[in-house]
């Protein structure tokens, strides 16, 4: 396949062009074939398509919306693959971009919008102050709206890319894509600044032992799960978004307010 090609599968927005990338780069690597003319045209695709190609380091989020979103996402794992040194490790990039590709479907669910994901963004940096930073090892985060459903998530955080993508919302009636992006940013606290991927901190048990007796009914999967509902909850109380919020309204108010304490000072106490 020529580099024209592939650069024009690039551009596509379809599901079927990135597909066939995916394909492209698989037979490339099994074959063990140069990198050099892939990584350019992936590289002159990624700064041809920035309007914004100052590269600053004030910048501490970048945001794609769904007319570039799926394309920037996929351009970004290939890019991986091909800066990963093995050939098993570039294999194995191209296999989880394949299955990221085939979770997603059409859909006429919600995408959170650009314009709401700054705010949000904004509210996220009062809330964590230096500590925002941190999350992303100080380089930039990049958010891109993909406008397709996905089968298993609303968001997928990729710590090698530092990148979120975000999907149509699941379950649209119940859940406001505002909620649900805080929630997933409530998983990406728990795997970076409190560093314990899949346990459950120990000072969130002791903090329920008071506060939901109930919650040692529920799976370890589950118990992260409310973690992230309750990182939301803290967060967004008080704030323009709160009635976006699922469950402050079902709340007392004074359950809220421990529930922010409770992040604040587990904040305060990463160095
Ligand atoms: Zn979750």
């Amino acid at each position: 396949m020529n580099a024209a090609s592939i650069n024009e599968l690039l551009l596509d927005t379809d599901l079927l062009s990135k597909l066939e990338l995916v394909k492209v780069f698989k037979r490339h690597f099994e074959a063990r074939a140069g990198q050099g003319e892939l990584r350019s045209i992936v590289i002159d695709y990624l700064m041809d398509s920035d309007d914004d190609l100052r590269i600053s380091n004030f910048d501490q989020v970048r945001f794609y919306g769904p007319s570039s979103g799926l394309s920037r996402y996929v351009a970004n794992q290939l890019l991986l693959s091909l800066n990963v040194s093995s050939i098993k490790n570039k294999i194995w990039v191209i296999d989880q971009l394949n299955v990221s590709l085939k979770n997603l479907y059409d859909s006429k669910n919600p995408l959170l919008k650009t314009t709401k994901a700054r705010l949000l963004i904004e509210l996220l940096e009062q809330f964590l102050g230096d500590h925002f930073q941190r999350i992303t090892n100080h380089r930039f985060l990049a958010i891109y709206f993909v406008p397709f459903e996905n089968k298993q998530s609303n968001a997928a955080f990729d710590i090698n890319t530092n990148s979120i993508a975000v999907f149509r919302t699941k379950r649209k009636k119940t859940q406001k894509p505002e909620y649900i992006f805080l929630h997933e940013f409530g998983h990406i606290i728990h795997c970076t600044l409190f560093k314990t991927t899949k346990e459950v901190p120990n000072s969130f048990i002791e903090f329920n032992k008071q506060m939901n007796p109930k919650f040692f009914e529920y799976s370890r999967e589950d118990q992260l799960e409310i973690y992230a509902d309750l990182f939301s909850i803290a967060v967004m109380l008080d704030s323009e978004f709160e009635d976006h919020n699922p469950f402050i309204k079902t709340m007392k108010r004074v359950h809220t307010e421990k529930i922010r304490e409770y992040f604040l000072t587990e904040l305060s106490k990463v160095r």
